[in-house]
């Protein structure tokens, strides 16, 4: 399947969608995901475009994992979280429902399930502090 530009996270980057925003630069947007999986739950979208990890472009994804590794960082020092889970998915078989390449980064914490994915929108408020709470670890 080829890459679609209309997608949403391709909007969010033109700019015609909102988002809690964390960081930018060129290889990437970070954002608070508005479903989370759990308190802090972030997304690195590449500006790439790629479907996902099977059609990436190889220099895309180097330039991009340095700052995946950076959010992990800055997500866990301003959560506090006892773990970070990464996830990645690739077509819908495999959990993907926005089909333009990012990344997830789940805090988890001790004795605390994750919620499902794709679970309820988080508020806008609590999504505003963390995204700047996160920034401020970068
Ligand atoms: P995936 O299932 O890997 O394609 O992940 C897409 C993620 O994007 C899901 O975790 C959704 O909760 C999240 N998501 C969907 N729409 C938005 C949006 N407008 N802003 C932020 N996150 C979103």
């Amino acid at each position: 399947m080829s890459y679609d530009p209309s997608n949403i996270f391709a909007k969010i980057l033109k700019g015609e969608l909102p988002c809690h925003k964390v960081y930018e630069d060129d290889t990437a947007l970070v954002m608070m995901d508005i479903f989370p999986q759990s308190r802090g739950h972030t997304l690195i979208i590449a500006k790439s475009a790629s479907r996902n990890l099977i059609d990436a472009d190889p220099a895309a994804l180097s330039a991009v994992m340095p700052l995946v590794q950076r959010v992990a960082q800055a997500v866990k020092a301003a959560t506090g979280a006892d773990g970070i889970r990464l996830a990645q998915f690739n077509e819908a078989p495999a959990g993907q429902t926005v089909f333009h390449l990012h990344f997830h980064i789940i805090p988890a914490y001790e004795g605390t399930a994750l919620a499902p994915h794709g679970g309820g929108k988080a508020d806008d408020g609590e999504l505003a502090a963390l995204a700047k709470d996160i920034a401020a670890k970068f």
